[in-house]
């Protein structure tokens, strides 16, 4: 699924636009502006965002930076109106880090990234791409106008069908010249031989690129698939077997689902 036709050159489906703080990975605990769009190419059995996979008829834009109330505007949304709201955001909360685009898969919405972001590049705006991954040649679109790159390293046995890690690796040579670090979902599930197979893939890109192991976090919706989760002493083992050859491996859960309350 990667939406290349001239009307998803002009408008894209989004799921929603607001502030959050980052809960996971190295950017931990950074204010961020979402834009999260909809679709994915792929259909992972631990996916934690089902709603981001489907086009929907409306979107959700926050008005008021973290006080998360929310007004809907119609899908497609257009390219003008995106970049309207996105610097109303900032402009309202200009501490902002970057602006995360995720989904989903963003990298399906490419060619629309061509078109929406250079704008925002001449407000001096960072962005940050959330991406599974498995795309390269649509990140070679839009590397140009990125700035951190967020890229999860699928694991077959984790997501439930198989990965191909030579895409895996062009992917990860095409995102270092960003500040890229990758991450793993840990599900419990993963055979050491995939896992031995990431870490060469990561050693022969760079191996001081930071790997984030994010256990799978416990809830309703994992639990109902009959899902296990990793233990601490599982953690480790796999932080151990990464080490062999990385420098920079750290064991992350996300912090955002804590955060509900607030
Ligand atoms: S790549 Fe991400 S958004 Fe797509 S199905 Fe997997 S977890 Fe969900």
């Amino acid at each position: 699924m990667v939406a290349d036709n001239q009307s998803a050159l002009d408008a894209a489906h989004l799921e929603a636009i607001f502030t959050s703080i980052q809960g996971e990975g190295i950017y931990i605990g950074s204010p961020q502006l979402f834009v999260r769009f909809s679709g994915c190419n792929l259909k992972c059995q631990y996916c934690d965002t089902p709603e981001a996979l489907v086009p929907h008829p409306m979107t959700r834009v926050e008005n008021v930076p973290f006080k998360r109330n929310f007004k809907l505007i119609t899908n497609p949304v257009k390219i003008e109106d995106l970049t309207r709201e996105v610097i109303n955001l900032t402009n309202a909360f200009p501490q902002i880090h970057s602006v995360a685009l995720t989904g989903g898969e963003p990298l399906v919405h490419a060619g629309f990234f061509k078109n929406f972001l250079p704008t925002l590049k001449e407000k001096k705006l960072r962005f940050f791409l959330e991406t599974n991954g498995t795309l390269p040649q649509q990140l070679k679109k839009v590397i140009g106008m990125l700035d951190i790159i967020s890229m999860d390293i699928k694991i077959p046995s984790a997501v439930g069908k198989a990965v191909d890690w030579k895409q895996t690796e062009e992917f990860l040579g095409l995102a270092k010249t960003k500040d890229v670090y990758t991450k793993i979902v840990v599900t419990g599930r993963e055979k050491t031989e995939e896992l031995t197979r990431a870490r060469k893939i990561i050693a022969r890109i760079d191996k001081n690129i930071p790997l984030v192991l994010q256990p799978l976090t416990p809830v309703k919706k994992h639990r109902s698939k009959d899902f296990s989760y990793p233990s601490l002493t599982s953690l480790l083992e796999i932080q151990r077997l990464f080490r062999q050859e990385l420098t920079d491996v750290r064991i992350i859960p996300q912090v955002h689902k804590l955060m509900d309350w607030m």
